[in-house]
C-alpha cells in the first residue's frame, strides 16, 4: 500500500487574526490584564480607578511582548493604569497644546504652516497613559461625511497646504475603504503634494498593513510618508519589522517619533537600543518628544537636562540619521521646539 502525503484541509488550520479582529479583541479589564502577566494583585484597586478616569486599552500582541511576573516591563508600564494619574499635578493641564484654538472646523487642526492635521478616527488600538489627547474631545472629532466635506473645502480653500497629516487617534483604525476615498479626494487637490500619515497601528496591530491598505498608500500622485510610533525596541518583534517592512518596500519613507518616558526609556541604553532596532527595521528616528504637560502623566515626566544629556550621549555612539530630534511643544509656536543640546568631546579621536 502507497502512503499519500498527508493533505491538510486548510479549513482546520489556525486562520491567523485579522487587525479587525485584533482591534476589536483588546484587553480592555484590568484585571484581565494582572492575569496574563501574573502580576501582583496590590495595585489592581488602583489601576480599576485610573481606568475609570482613561480606559484600559491593549491589543495582546503587544500584552505578548511584556515579560510575564515584571511589573517594571517598559511596555506595561505604557498602558497600565496608576494610582498616581488621579493626583493633581499643578502645571499640568488638559489641554496642553492649546489645539483646541487652533481648531478651524471640526476634525482639523492647523497649527503650523503648510500642513494641516486631521483627526479621521478619535479611537486608538492601544490608550497610552502619556497621552497628550487623553483629554481631547474625541466625540466632537470623529468625522462624519459633512465633517470631511468642510475638511476638505477648508484645504481647497488655502493654497499654502501642501502636506496633508492623517492623525487621531489612529488614522488606521479607521477602514481601508473610508481611507482610500479621502486619499483620492486629497489628491484631487492640485496645491496639496505630501500625505503623512501618524499611526501606532503598525506597532501595535502590525497585520493592519494589509495589501489593501499599501494600495491606497501607494496608489496615489501624493509622496507619502508613515510616522510610527515606537518608545521601546522591545515593542519591535518580528511581526514588527515585517509591518514595516512592507511600507518600505512599498517605497513608503517610514519614520519613528518616540516620547521620553520616566522609567521606560529615559537611558542611552535603550534609546541608542531603539534606533538600531528601527533601521533593522526599515525605519529613522523622527523626533524624541519631551512630555507633554498633561493632567494625568506628570509621573512620567523625564527633566528637559535629562534629555539634552541623552542625547549628547547618543551623539557619542551613533550615526547622526540615528539621531532623533530632541523636541517639545509650546502652545503659540510656529513648529515644535528644538531642544538644544551640547556635544561632548571626545578624550581620544
Ligand atoms: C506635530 C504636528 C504637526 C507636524 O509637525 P512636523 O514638525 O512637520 O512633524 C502638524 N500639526 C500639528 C498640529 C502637530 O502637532
Ligand atoms: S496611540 Fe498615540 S494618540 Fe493613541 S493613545 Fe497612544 S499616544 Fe495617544
Amino acid at each position: 500500500m502507497t502512503t499519500h502525503p498527508s493533505v491538510i484541509n486548510p479549513a482546520q488550520l489556525p486562520t491567523p487574526e485579522s487587525w479587525q479582529q485584533a482591534l476589536a479583541n483588546v484587553v480592555r479589564q484590568p484585571e484581565e490584564l494582572f492575569d496574563l502577566l501574573q502580576l501582583d494583585k496590590s495595585s489592581l484597586p488602583a489601576a480599576l480607578a485610573a481606568s475609570q478616569d482613561f480606559a484600559l486599552r491593549v491589543p495582546r500582541a503587544f500584552v505578548a511582548r511584556m515579560k510575564t511576573g515584571c511589573a517594571d516591563d517598559p511596555l506595561l508600564k505604557q498602558v497600565l493604569p496608576l494610582g498616581a494619574e488621579l493626583d493633581y499635578q499643578p502645571g499640568f493641564s488638559e489641554d496642553p497644546l492649546g489645539e483646541m484654538d487652533c481648531n478651524p472646523v471640526p476634525g482639523l487642526i492647523h497649527k503650523y504652516h503648510g500642513r494641516v492635521l486631521l483627526i479621521v478616527s478619535g479611537g486608538c488600538a492601544i490608550n497610552c497613559r502619556y497621552c497628550f489627547r487623553r483629554h481631547f474631545p474625541y466625540s466632537d472629532n470623529n468625522p462624519g461625511r459633512s465633517e470631511r466635506q468642510q475638511m476638505l473645502d477648508y484645504i481647497r480653500s488655502d493654497s499654502s497646504i501642501h502636506e496633508v497629516i492623517l492623525s487621531g487617534g489612529d488614522p488606521l483604525a479607521a477602514s481601508d475603504i473610508l481611507l482610500a476615498e479621502l486619499v483620492e479626494e486629497l489628491a484631487a487637490i492640485p496645491h496639496l503634494t505630501t500625505l503623512r500619515v501618524h499611526s501606532r497601528m503598525p506597532v501595535v496591530i502590525p497585520q493592519r498593513i494589509t495589501s489593501q491598505c499599501l494600495q491606497w498608500l501607494t496608489a496615489t500622485r501624493l509622496n507619502t510618508v508613515m510616522v510610527v510610533h515606537c518608545n521601546h525596541a522591545n515593542e519591535i518583534d518580528q511581526t514588527v519589522q515585517d509591518s514595516l517592512h512592507r511600507l518600505k518596500y512599498a517605497g513608503i519613507t517610514v519614520l519613528n517619533q518616540t516620547v521620553l518616558l520616566a522609567g521606560i526609556n529615559d537611558n542611552a541604553d535603550s534609546l541608542a537600543e531603539l534606533s538600531e532596532r528601527l533601521f533593522a527595521a526599515g525605519a529613522l528616528p523622527y523626533y524624541l518628544h519631551t512630555l507633554d504637560k498633561v493632567q494625568g502623566a506628570g509621573h512620567f515626566q523625564v527633566p528637559e537636562e535629562v534629555g539634552q544629556q541623552l542625547i549628547t550621549a547618543l551623539l557619542a555612539r551613533l550615526p547622526g540619521y540615528l539621531v532623533p530630534k530632541l523636541v517639545k511643544e509650546m502652545a503659540g509656536a510656529r513648529s515644535k521646539v528644538p531642544v538644544s543640546y551640547g556635544v561632548s568631546l571626545a578624550d581620544r579621536p
